[in-house]
């Protein structure tokens, strides 16, 4: 069976979704095996494939998936964990882009039980990220992934225990800023908790005015832009 990308409109989102792999490369991003950006159209994934650096991505490096794992279209090898995206976007209709990557500070954070503060603004928006602890492991069947799901809950962004992250949104440059906001409040934390001192964070009502105006609607549109002009900024001499 063949899949006609334009006729069903993915090739703007499978544009950004190359800007999205290299921009996490330029963001810290990279391990060994990388990770997934995907995007739902109706009941198609477009995943990216496997053993691929993120920075190696190009618009020819996506493959069209069923809800099952089966290849609709595109070459290359299909990423073990397939289950976690089709699992997630099963029990969630409100998003279409899921982000599963293995930052090094998110690991770190995801290994101890620290609660997530907003010691900077970047937590605001994710104050209620999500963990996942039932297992270490890599998620490459259904029931682990339905799990996965489940401890979503309505969070964008999730800490997977000794893992990595999830990060989802409607679109592309939302999982994007939810993926990178995640990994930094995770950074900055671990920096502030290896001080030894006391530090404080935002607490109550600003948490949420403070997110509101740093990360609406418009603010991320604009932080997409950026990112777009870093990645050509980077790799296309732009
Ligand atoms: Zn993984």
């Amino acid at each position: 069976m063949s899949v006609d990308a334009a006729a069903l409109g993915i090739q703007p989102h499978i544009e950004e979704m190359t800007y999205a792999s290299r921009l996490l490369y330029l963001e810290g991003h990279n391990d060994i095996n990388n990770g997934q950006i995907s995007y739902r159209i109706g009941d198609k994934i477009w995943i990216r494939r496997g053993f691929l650096g993120w920075e190696e991505t190009t618009d020819q490096d996506f493959i069209c998936i069923d809800f099952d794992g089966n290849r609709l279209e595109g070459e290359g090898a299909i990423p073990s964990e397939w289950p976690l995206h089709t699992e997630m976007y099963r029990v969630r209709e409100d998003i279409n882009c899921i982000i599963h990557s293995h930052p090094p500070y998110a690991m770190i954070f995801s290994a101890t039980d620290l609660p997530l503060k907003a010691v900077t603004h970047d937590a605001t928006p994710i104050m209620n990220t999500a963990r996942f602890t039932l297992t270490t492991n890599t998620v490459t069947n259904k029931p682990v992934a339905q799990q996965v799901a489940l401890a979503s809950g309505k969070s964008n962004t999730m800490l997977l225990k000794n893992h990595g992250i999830v990060a989802a949104g409607k679109s592309v440059p939302e999982a994007v800023c939810w993926s990178i906001v995640l990994e930094n409040a995770c950074k900055l934390q671990l920096l502030a908790e290896s001080t030894g001192v006391p530090y404080s964070s935002t607490e109550g009502i600003e948490i949420k005015t403070k997110s509101k105006i740093i990360f609406g609607t418009t603010a991320i549109r604009e932080y997409w832009s950026y990112w777009c002009r870093k990645v050509d900024r980077h790799f296309n001499n732009g």
